[in-house]
């Protein structure tokens, strides 16, 4: 028997985190934060003052009073990938703890740079796990990290071996046969898993009303270098701004910099730590080919020296894909740098606008501001990393799990893979629909 605690993540989007209980020993599964809240519009530091009280009051981090009980039970605290709704609110939580965090390698970087960051030194030991490796953690429990894809390198599908069951928690996912960085899913291995009847996926559901596939990331890739190759104007500035942490897309956009003869930089502190822990553990090689700049200082310099040497010589890539008003976009957009944007000059978002009234409306104003000047602005153009709904029924098909538990959002989102479940032949009863802080015993 096991019995999950859905902590977070179940009630928004956000904030994941979900612990699991076999006899007298739980595994947390994500322990991320609610960006919205705070911490990407109001800035870091204000939030860091925060109590964990306080962090959980304003809705920035799950509400872990749901497995008090648990709390000395805890064996081991296990991100599935490095995005900050699943692994951010690590540095306020995980010392109640005690337990190691086991991660993959780009995960185990990031998290470790975030506590750099913060000047924050936790107890919990940071384990790495590589994709597709498999780790006993008790003499009841092992764990296996599937490889998986989505929209930052090293994702996993993390799957807990009880003597008795065996429980998948994929959150997030998409399901990519030509990603341009890393490797796909793990097909084979998950077909063999789910030949084991397992007992229960726990699955990212955030699209599952949406039908179809979602496109693979080359085809993202194929979109912008069609746009640079046929939508932009020509010898006039390029800025692209995208997710910091997706380095499949910064390759992509190293590469079409150098075949069009133009020096990448990178500007922002987001961009260089997620390109740095790349870079650390040989996920990439940018340091010869691109100038990361984190600083502010160091931002200012390469703004003077490309305004100098020619903006059509350079791709500058910027944080602020939503608008965000500290980021280095919007600041060059209000002219903080001395930067300034030419009519015809090209700014691309290589991005979606994430569906929050926040997002939209920052987005919103600084594109008004962007069209003001008469900017080439081109959008969305992006493939999101997370699967629709032909992708929830292929892992549904491969893994026949004997119970479900749609993660990653509140009723609205995750009521879309209780209906195609039903659709391909589940009893109604076996998915469970779970809002936070609720617990769940599986016989
Ligand atoms: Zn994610």
């Amino acid at each position: 028997m096991i019995e999950i605690c859905t902590v977070g993540g179940y009630s928004e989007v956000g904030q994941n985190m979900t612990a699991i209980r076999y006899k007298d020993e739980v595994v947390i599964l994500d322990m991320g934060l609610e960006l919205d809240s705070y911490i990407r519009y109001k800035g870091e530091e204000e939030v860091e003052k925060l109590s964990k009280k306080e962090l959980i009051n304003i809705g920035a981090i799950p509400d872990d009073n749901s497995i008090k009980d648990w709390k000395n039970n805890v064996v081991a605290i296990i991100p599935s990938h490095g995005h900050l709704d699943h692994i951010g609110a690590i540095p306020f939580m995980a010392k109640i703890y005690d337990c190691p965090i086991i991660c993959s390698p780009y995960t185990a970087e990031i998290i470790k740079r975030i506590l750099e960051d913060k000047r924050i030194k936790l107890p919990n030991q940071i384990n790495s796990l590589d994709v597709n490796g498999t780790t006993k953690i008790s003499d009841n429990i092992t764990i296996e990290f599937v490889s998986m894809t989505h929209s930052i390198p090293d994702t996993v599908m993390v799957v807990i071996h009880t003597p008795e069951e065996v429980v998948i928690y994929g959150n997030d996912f998409k399901l990519d046969d030509t990603p341009t960085l890393g490797q796909p899913p793990n097909y084979k291995r998950l077909k063999e898993i789910g030949d084991n009847n397992p007992k229960l996926l726990i699955l990212d559901s955030l699209y599952s009303w949406k039908e179809g596939k979602t496109p693979s990331e080359k085809k993202a890739r194929d979109m912008l270098e069609e746009a640079l190759v046929s939508k932009i104007n020509e010898d006039k500035g390029i800025i692209i701004t995208t997710f910091s942490s997706h380095i499949a897309r910064l390759r992509s956009i190293v590469e079409f910099g150098k075949a069009m003869g133009r020096k990448v930089v990178f500007l922002g502190r987001s961009m260089a730590k997620y390109c740095y822990a790349a870079e650390d553990i040989g996920i990439v090689n940018f340091t010869d080919d691109v100038k990361i700049c984190r600083y502010k200082r160091q931002v200012q310099k390469e703004l003077n020296k490309i305004d100098k040497e020619g903006r059509e010589n350079y791709i500058i890539v910027a944080t602020g894909h939503q608008g965000e008003p500290e980021a280095i976009l919007s600041r060059i957009t209000n002219g903080e740098f001395g930067y300034e944007i030419f009519p015809e000059d090209n700014i691309i978002f290589s991005c979606s606008v994430i569906p929050s009234s926040q997002s939209i409306k920052n987005r919103k104003e600084l594109e008004e501001k962007l069209q003001k000047k008469g900017i080439n602005v081109l959008k969305g153009l992006h493939a999101s990393g997370h699967g629709c709904r032909e992708d929830h029924k292929k892992v549904i098909e491969l893994l026949r799990p004997q119970h479900i538990i749609p993660a990653h959002g509140d009723k609205e989102k995750t009521t879309g893979l209780l209906d195609l479940a039903v659709k391909i032949g589940y009893e109604k009863e076996k998915i469970h629909i779970m809002e936070n802080g609720m617990k769940l015993n599986i016989e």
